[in-house]
């Protein structure tokens, strides 16, 4: 597997296999993002060291390896692209995002994108994009050609939704609401322990 080095703008993702959307949308706002369907979590874990990349993942057991590995690491829940993105900014500090065509990265392959002129793309887009879009992106990695299409509204619209997330979200208030979590899960370990103990005695005296 290839693995490009941390962007110079400092933060950049390594993203378990169950979050393709999230890394996409990343990509999309600029983050360089590695996308790891396939892998094991020791790689991810070697990666996410070797690299410094933020390790996202909605794993509880490879997210807790993350820590013990004192990698900088994400616990998302996968609820939706919205929410999860929204915990990843605040998380890792970051206070206001936007969509910049020219920052963008190629949302397939994390390449980075470099401007195009109409006539340099027009026998790889349909003929109404090419007449329609005076601007136009090619992935410097695997040349897929990007235009100012209708999806980019949705991503626009995602990214103001964010943004004012962001706003009334201070990493002060995740902080106690992570140490909260945390409280929380040492809890439902306890739970788990006490839960298997009692199972294996009913077991134990049903058999
Ligand atoms: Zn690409």
């Amino acid at each position: 597997m290839q693995a490009a080095r941390s962007s110079s703008s400092g933060t950049a993702f390594l993203a378990d296999a169950m979050l393709g959307s999230v890394a996409r949308k990343l990509r999309i706002f600029g983050f360089d993002t590695l996308y790891t369907a396939h892998i094991p979590d020791s790689e991810i874990l070697k990666i996410g060291a070797e690299l410094d990349r933020i390790v996202l993942t909605c794993d509880r057991e490879l997210f807790k390896r993350v820590v013990k590995a004192g990698i900088r690491g994400v616990l998302l829940n996968g609820s939706g692209d919205y929410e999860d993105l929204l915990h990843i900014f605040s998380k890792c500090g970051i206070a206001s995002v936007n969509f910049d065509a020219v920052k963008s990265r190629c949302s397939a392959c994390n390449g980075s994108l470099i401007e195009k002129k109409p006539f340099e793309v027009k026998d790889r887009v349909p003929d109404n994009v090419a007449m329609q879009y005076k601007e136009f992106f090619e992935c410097t990695k695997c040349s897929k050609v990007y235009w100012e299409g209708g999806h980019l509204k949705r991503i626009r619209a995602l990214a103001r939704k964010i943004d004012a997330g962001l706003k009334y979200k201070t990493p002060e208030e995740d902080k106690e609401k992570n140490e909260r979590e945390m409280d929380k899960e040492k809890e439902r370990e306890g739970e788990k322990k006490r839960g298997r103990k009692a199972t294996m005695g009913k077991g134990a005296l049903a058999a």
